[in-house]
Formats: C-alpha cells, structure tokens, sequence
C-alpha cells in the first residue's frame, strides 16, 4: 500500500490517500513505454476523517481508453466519459464512493505536472457537479517513480517530489 500524505496547509485539513497493492499493480503495468501515446484514467475511493486529516482509500481506478484523446507528450480528459464515470459510481456505490481525481502517465523518468494538466482538474471542479474540495493528480513516470499533486478548488497546490514506487 502506497500512502500520499499532503500535510495540513494555511489552517486546511490534512489529505492523505492510500492506494492499495492492486492499483500499484495496474500503475506499474501502464507505464509508459517507448513509440507509446500518454494513457490514464479517472480515481474514485472512500473517505474517513481523522482528527488532523481526511484519508481517502482509492477504490476505483479507470483503465487507459482511446476515448481520452492524447499524443506521446500529451493528455486530456474526455469530458462525457468522466462525466459519465462520476455518476455512474453515485448511483452504484449509493452516494458512498466519490471520484477523486485522474491519473496519466508521462515519457520521462522524473514527472511533474504541466499547466493542461493543472487544467484538467481546474475544469473538472467548474464543470462537473462535485461533492469533493480536492482532487488527487498523479503522474506515472516510465521508469517507476509517481509524483502527485492536490488541487483544491480555490486553485490551491500541494505537491509530493517524485518518488520510485516500483
Ligand atoms: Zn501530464
């Protein structure tokens, strides 16, 4: 189990999100290899709140689809698809299980996150009817490390250096 612990900021809750082996699994299996387009995904999990902080458990992971448009430097969400991800997991999970964020890969070693990639979450937050105050950003690196940010809806970032997982 991988922990992602963004420590309390400025008076705001601490977030902590904890992927379980599986999804470090599926992470590890689509990194990005050579010749290969940037792939990823959507993340929806539960919360519990602990006295200093929220903890996610992410539960649901979307699989790489050629419905996200993307070239080998690139990356963008399909609009409906998420759309469509968010309310299906309403319903299924009865209000239970909130997406949370997305994932995508890079072509390099060492990730971090560019301005569209800043703007995917910022647009989610303006389009789509969330019951969440952050989203969860992670980047695949193809030789093992993941970097993550957490983006609040007031725009605010908190960052997590790379860090090789597998
Ligand atoms: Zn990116």
């Amino acid at each position: 189990m991988i922990t992602l612990k963004f420590p309390r900021t400025r008076g705001l809750r601490g977030v902590h999100y904890q992927l379980p082996d599986h999804i470090q699994v599926l992470l590890r299996q689509y990194r990005q290899r050579a010749g290969q387009n940037e792939m990823g995904g959507l993340l929806a999990g539960w919360m519990r709140q602990k006295c200093m902080s929220d903890v996610w458990t992410i539960s649901h992971f979307s699989l790489p689809s050629q419905d996200h448009p993307a070239g080998p430097r690139w990356f963008q969400l399909n609009r409906q698809v998420a759309q469509n991800f968010i309310d299906d997991l309403f319903v299924a999970s009865s209000g239970t299980v909130y997406f949370i964020g997305f994932w995508h890969t890079h072509p390099e070693p060492h990730p971090s996150r560019s301005r569209p990639d800043e703007r995917v979450i910022h647009d989610l937050f303006r389009n789509s009817r969330l019951e969440i105050s952050t989203q969860l950003g992670i980047i695949v690196g193809n030789q093992g490390s993941l970097y993550a940010w957490c983006q609040r809806a007031d725009g605010q970032i908190s960052e997590l250096p790379n860090k090789r997982y597998f």
